[in-house]
């Protein structure tokens, strides 16, 4: 797909939108008094507005992820990044968006909200992609695709072969959200940028940074595309504390946030192993994730008695593919055990 036709596929009242223009933009060199953007003189912590543009946030991430600031955008959570895939490729009422089931259902819900039509196709029994089925699926109104790996609430990466022949075939923007990338062994897509123009990646901090309480979202694409995201998204997304703690936990917690990571996984197999001796369960789903789903006998009978015990897991049991299933993050090594021996009970 080329830029030209990326552009093609921006809402017209985007098209036409002349962006918020704040005080901040407007003028760009130093100076010692600003009087430009009513702000309080006499307060002396944040009482200057944000960076709009979140530069020094922004090189941090480039450079742990190896990609180009100009390539970024840093949202109030992946969900805001969502929300303004919507806003800005997808007309209300007219476009559509193709999303495989199950997955994250944030998607679903951004889609309503901005009143776009979903529609939904099944992953395998085993939760994979078929390319030729996505695509069976596509219609003149579809926009986005939405691909999540590793998916939520599955735990599996996406078979990266489909979803090549996905960006290669449709017309579209796709999105591959990787919230759980920094789990598993495979490299991002981000490493795939320059080849695809119609490709966003989300990320987010939430997850392996253990940061879910910044709200920081971050999506990788073209410049085209991230111009679009600068232009529709409101000026000050992201507050100064937020990206003054992330800026500072970035640049000084790499190590321990790997080391996080090593432990998580670590834990996961210990607790996938424990579950498989376990008579009430009947299948564990590989997991490149923080989290496994698991089969049980009876879901909403485990899920009753995990919460009498005090422990809140995620009953995924009403969800397409997922019957019986519950979905459990992997907690501390005591936390896990205690799951674990509250099941051994039933
Ligand atoms: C947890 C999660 C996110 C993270 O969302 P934030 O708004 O950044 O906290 C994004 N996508 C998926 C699939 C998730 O499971």
């Amino acid at each position: 797909m080329t830029e030209e036709k990326i552009y093609a596929l921006v809402r017209e009242n985007v098209k036409q939108l002349t962006p918020y223009s704040s005080a901040r933009d407007d003028f760009k060199g130093e100076a010692s008094i600003f009087l430009d953007a009513n702000e309080n003189p006499f307060q002396t912590t944040f009482n200057r507005y944000p960076d709009p543009h979140q530069r020094a946030l922004k090189a941090a991430i480039a450079k742990i992820k190896g990609v180009n600031p100009d390539n970024i955008f840093v949202g109030n959570g992946s969900d805001e990044a969502i929300d303004l895939v919507y806003r800005i490729f997808c007309a209300p009422g007219k476009n559509r968006v193709l999303i495989p089931q199950p997955t994250y259902g944030m998607y679903q819900v951004s889609a309503s909200i901005n009143d776009i039509q979903c529609d939904h196709v099944s992953l395998t029994a085993n939760f994979e992609l078929v390319s030729t089925e996505i695509l069976q699926a596509v219609t003149t109104e579809t926009k986005v695709i939405f691909l999540c790996s590793p998916n939520n609430p599955s735990g599996n990466l996406l078979e990266p072969g489909e979803i090549e022949t996905i960006l290669k075939a449709f017309n579209g923007i796709v999105v591959i959200d990787e919230a759980y990338i920094d789990f598993c062994d495979t490299s991002s897509w981000t490493t795939r940028l320059s080849e695809f123009p119609n490709l966003i990646v989300l990320q987010t901090l939430s997850k392996a940074w253990g940061l879910a309480g910044l709200r920081i979202g971050m999506a990788f694409a073209h410049v085209e595309i991230i111009a679009l995201f600068d232009k529709v998204k409101p000026p000050y997304n992201v507050s100064g504390l937020t990206q003054n703690v992330a800026l500072d936990i970035l640049t000084t917690q790499g190590k321990a946030k790997k080391e996080m990571v090593e432990k998580i996984v670590i834990e996961r197999n210990k607790v996938v192993e424990r579950l498989m001796s376990l008579n009430i369960v009947r299948k564990i789903f590989p997991s490149d994730a923080n989290f496994v789903l698991v089969q049980v006998e009876n879901a909403k009978e485990v899920y009753a008695k995990l919460v009498k015990s005090g422990i809140i897991v995620r009953d995924r049991s009403n969800v397409t593919l997922c019957n019986d299933c519950l979905r459990i993050t992997i907690g501390t090594e005591s936390e896990n055990e205690q799951l674990i021996d509250v099941m051994k009970q039933l």
